[in-house]
């Protein structure tokens, strides 16, 4: 009896903490509520295409348009050293990450690479690099056409802890992009996780990555647990010494409960 009861109340807080994690009907409102507040309006971006990156959603925050990289820092918070030229920028080899200057949590991300061609190296020697969401979590770039790596590590993957669900890289040279769905993971006031981190990506529109939930910040060779931080911070991008192109970028920012 005690058994049957203990494990009724386990059942139970798991359903709460299920239900506490996922979006739930509004009943202050009526079905059909002409009364509920609508949606804001946003006016749709436009898709890229190999030859043209296409324009940002009007409500996101455009960290690169082709121009310059002036919401972008270096490791030392000085003016990022990477190399701007026709409409995107360039790893330039061991002068570190950059950063943005303004630090982000929950959001939508949309980031466009394209791989060295032709390729050079093998395995993670190959076209790779990082987007660091809060700076704690890879997904992985890499150049993962005809490139054999381990499953974790290859392109679009949570770096050390979750390989895409396919592999649709497009060969070197080409434009590729992601779009990510990110939830921070969020602690108490005494430092302990309520809620991991949640990440989901299309790669080149395919999803790969549903909804995912980090063990804590990604590593190589280790997988660290959570600590507890501030809800935002600045989106990192890799060296990792590989000449890899970066193009059209820009991000929304999402509210509690989006
Ligand atoms: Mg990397």
């Amino acid at each position: 009896m005690k058994k049957y009861f203990g494990s009724a109340v386990v059942c139970g807080l798991s359903l709460l903490f299920a239900c506490a994690s996922h979006a739930q009907v509004d009943t202050r409102w009526k079905i059909h509520d002409m009364n509920r507040p609508v949606p804001p309006v946003v006016t749709p971006g436009t898709s890229s295409t190999q030859e043209t990156p296409g324009k940002a959603p009007s409500d996101a925050i455009v960290l690169f348009d082709g121009k310059d990289l002036s919401q972008w820092l270096d490791k030392d918070n000085g003016p990022a050293k990477w190399k701007v030229e026709n409409g995107y920028f360039e790893v330039v080899a061991h002068t570190g990450y950059i950063h943005t200057k303004q630090p982000f949590g929950d959001c939508q991300l949309h980031v466009e690479f394209s791989e060295p061609n032709p390729p050079k190296g093998e395995s993670q020697g190959r076209g790779n690099s990082g987007v660091f969401l809060m700076g704690l979590y890879e997904i992985q770039v890499l150049d993962s056409y005809e490139n054999k790596t381990y499953a974790d590590g290859q392109a679009a993957a949570v770096y050390g802890q979750y390989p895409p669900q396919v592999n649709t890289s497009r060969p070197p040279g080409q434009w590729q992009w992601y779009d990510i769905v990110f939830h921070g993971p969020r602690f108490d006031g005494t430092g302990k996780l309520l809620k991991p981190a949640r990440i989901t990506v299309f790669h080149n529109g395919v999803l790969v990555q549903d909804n995912v939930e980090p063990t804590g910040p990604t590593e190589h060779g280790e997988r660290p647990p959570y600590k507890a931080g501030p809800d935002k911070l600045p989106l990192a991008l890799q060296d990792h010494g590989d000449p890899v192109r970066y193009r059209n970028i820009w991000i929304r920012e999402l509210k509690e409960g989006q």
